[in-house]
């Protein structure tokens, strides 16, 4: 796509194509307090994963906070072998070990991730404790798996027959491109704004599958795969973790509607910043999701076949998101 059609496609504001923009649309009532839509817990999950999100948005409707909620939910996943992506069931990396990676972040901004760790099915949960019981951000490896067995973690061998199956079929040709399709990723990222008004989110993964050993993308680290700050919204990614490492994403998206941004146009300009270091239409797919303290939300990735799925009045709603291609 010409430069000229892809930025009118992703209609940012000519100040925000400028770059300059950032300051002049620092809203004009920066000190007001943010006012909330509605009272209604509200959470939002990367793709279709609608039990994951029936989990969470029901556990803030029974007064659950936010950090307890989106943990539970994105664990609907990390426990559902067909998502081969998260948890058990996941693919392995190109050495047939399945790795790994999630982190937290909550209202008070504190944060926790971990990083390829084996064995262990709820890694969310795994990087709340190293949040809350550590004086860490980041554990790893197998520094991160003893840490879990230390808070009574059961150890679970991650690599189904069937993920097993698909890896031997993968390594009759061991083609690796970083590159990834819009379908083959499912990581949950999920963002919970509970009724008092908190955020919290996670992210968790087993990263690209057939990746180097040791190899660790986006999901957990905090700033790209996921951001909160309670004064103004979170967000988080799926996708080429490359990708959205480069442009710190979530951090930008969150920076974005701190100066006034929409939770969509501020998913937009980031997905705009990516493809600017691109030349043409990329063969892989970054997806991001937002939502800001009023309660408003955004999604939007490079290609079609990225969706996101949102919690309202007791239901779980998958839609697609928009798209630039
Ligand atoms: N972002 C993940 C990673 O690069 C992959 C995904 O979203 O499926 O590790």
């Amino acid at each position: 796509m010409k430069r000229r059609n892809f930025f009118s496609k992703m209609s940012v504001g000519v100040s925000g194509f400028l770059g300059i923009g950032l300051l002049q649309a620092r809203p004009q009532n920066w000190n007001a307090k943010p006012k909330r839509l509605t009272n209604s817990p509200l959470s939002i999950g990367t793709w279709n994963c609608p039990e994951a999100i029936q989990t969470s948005g029901q556990l803030m409707d029974q007064g659950i906070p936010a950090l307890e909620a989106v943990v539970k939910g994105v664990a609907v996943e990390e426990a559902n072998e067909d998502n081969t992506t998260v948890g058990i069931g996941a693919s392995p990396d190109r050495s047939g070990l399945v790795t790994l990676d999630a982190c937290v972040m909550d209202a008070k901004g504190d944060c926790g991730a971990v990083m390829a760790v084996e064995n262990i099915v709820h890694v969310a949960r795994l990087a709340q404790h190293v949040m809350e019981d550590t004086p860490h951000v980041n554990l790893a490896g197998v520094g991160a798996e003893e840490f879990a067995y230390n808070k009574g973690f059961p150890k679970t061998p991650l690599l189904t027959p069937a993920a097993e199956k698909r890896w031997k079929a993968w390594l009759q040709k061991s083609e690796f491109t970083p590159e990834i399709n819009v379908e083959n990723h499912d990581t949950i990222g999920m963002l919970c704004l509970d009724a008092r008004g908190k955020l919290s989110g996670s992210c968790t993964t087993s990263g690209l599958a057939y990746k180097m050993k040791g190899r660790v993308g986006d999901s957990p680290i905090i700033g790209s795969g996921l951001f909160v700050d309670n004064e103004v919204g979170a967000a988080t990614a799926t996708g080429l973790g490359e990708a959205v490492i480069k442009t710190v994403g979530s951090f930008l998206i969150v920076e974005l509607m701190r100066n006034g941004w929409s939770p969509q146009k501020a998913c937009e300009e980031t997905i705009r910043r990516i493809l600017s270091k691109k030349g043409g239409k990329p063969d892989f797919q970054v997806g991001f999701i937002a939502i800001n303290i009023e309660g408003e939300k955004g999604a939007y990735s490079i290609h079609k076949g990225f969706s996101y799925t949102y919690y309202k009045s007791g239901k779980a709603i998958n839609v697609p998101s928009a798209s630039v291609y």
